[in-house]
């Protein structure tokens, strides 16, 4: 017997699960498409014995205590602040842009009348977002505000988005706002660290537990079917409730049309040297083709002569060819997600939760949030 159905095992659908299981002592039974486990947070050891992440760089930041103290019964940590380095104009430099960076782009006496402007403008240590600094009435700050928008954010964002910076929702590159102080690292949260052991061994022992069953390389429309606004699991009515953190055009048939993506292809190298460049990532805004570089010796140290590496290539999503990664912040897009929303209101047995289904930007720790409290509120 089965009392839930959860679609997806990324972080979303795994919390879910395993608070079903221990909390209220019921059956969940999880579907999953792909191969593993894990979601976009999978990671495993390659060839050279380094631990990757399979769907890009995953880095764990958050002020929620809450969050960490909960994951923190699957997974002891190591501390690890990201660093990241921008490639602009031949040489590279400290991201989220500083005041180091002024003074690593800029003649000293520029970079200090900058930095003053900047004081005299936004509190220390505070974070402006480029889209806000672009409205600067003050000379010497517009021209700052271009230089960054023009040498980090217009092609990076051109690159990953198929879009200019001023025509998505202005969260996205408030992600990594101008930061007025000297901190270099790319998130400021309090609580930077990794799982000891990677992500895939954290959440199999969030998924060891008896009342969870786990099916792999299993397309939910193999095993269920929805009619009218009953679900059907093996060709009988099932009456539990089902957690679904796949697309929700998908599940819903295109009904109101695609929601777009966009996708990544992930290209890994192995380098024959000890380290291939000084930080785990260096982003690309103006050259080459791929955004950024990741190398993953930096992020889990590991002994061994060679070093592997990661080129992101993003790309439009196309259903059925490559893998939806974001989704794409627009009024349109929005505007037909709520569609889909509105027509969910007509199931009582349906929660959707996670990236996809949710179509939101969440950060892994949004995302244990999210799962939490819909676990609080709508489930349990
Ligand atoms: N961004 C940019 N240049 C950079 C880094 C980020 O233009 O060097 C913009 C870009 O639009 C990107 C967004 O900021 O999609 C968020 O960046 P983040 O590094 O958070 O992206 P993620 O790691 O989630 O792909």
């Amino acid at each position: 017997m089965i009392d839930y159905i959860i679609v997806g095992s990324g972080l979303a659908g795994v919390v879910m699960a395993e608070r079903i299981a221990t909390q209220l002592n019921k059956k969940v039974l999880i579907i999953e498409k792909r191969n593993h486990i894990g979601g976009n947070c999978f990671d495993f050891k390659d060839e050279n014995n380094i631990l990757i992440h399979k769907y890009g760089p995953h880095l764990f930041h958050t002020n929620n205590k809450e969050v960490i103290e909960y994951l923190s019964n699957f997974t002891a940590w190591d501390i690890y602040n990201h660093e990241v380095l921008a490639y602009i104009d031949g040489k590279k430099v400290s991201i989220p842009f500083n005041f180091n960076t002024l003074y690593e782009v800029f003649p000293t006496s520029k970079a200090k009348a900058l930095e003053e402007k900047l004081l005299q403008a936004y509190d220390y240590n505070s974070k402006v977002p480029i889209l806000e600094l672009k409205k600067s009435i003050d000379k010497d700050l517009q021209f700052l505000a271009d230089f960054i928008y023009d040498k980090i954010f217009v092609n990076y964002t051109a690159k990953q988005w198929g879009m200019k910076p001023e025509d998505m929702d202005g969260a996205v590159t408030a992600r990594v706002p101008v930061f007025i102080g000297r901190d270099n690292r790319y998130f400021n949260d309090s609580y930077q660290m990794l799982p000891k052991h990677g992500y895939t061994n954290m959440i199999n022992k969030m998924l060891d537990h008896p009342n969870i069953k786990i099916m792999l390389n299993t397309d939910f429309k193999e095993i269920c079917e929805l009619k009218e606004k009953d679900f059907y699991l093996f060709g009988s009515k099932f009456d539990g409730k089902v957690i679904y953190t796949g697309q929700i055009d998908e599940l819903f048939e295109y009904k109101f049309g695609e929601l777009p993506y966009r996708s990544v292809d992930m290209k890994f190298e192995t380098v024959e040297k000890d380290f291939y460049q000084e930080k785990a990532t260096v982003n690309y805004p103006n050259d080459y083709d791929f955004t950024r570089i990741t190398e993953f010796k930096h992020i889990h140290p590991t002994n061994s002569p060679k070093t592997t590496i990661l080129k992101e290539y993003p790309q439009e999503y196309i259903i059925g060819q490559n893998t939806p990664y974001y989704p794409i912040f627009t009024n349109e897009n929005q505007e037909k997600y709520n569609k889909y929303l509105e027509y969910l209101q007509e199931f009582d047995n349906l929660i959707l939760l996670g990236r996809l289904a949710e179509y939101k930007y969440y950060d892994m720790d949004d995302m244990v949030e999210r799962a939490l409290e819909v676990f609080e509120k709508e489930v349990k």
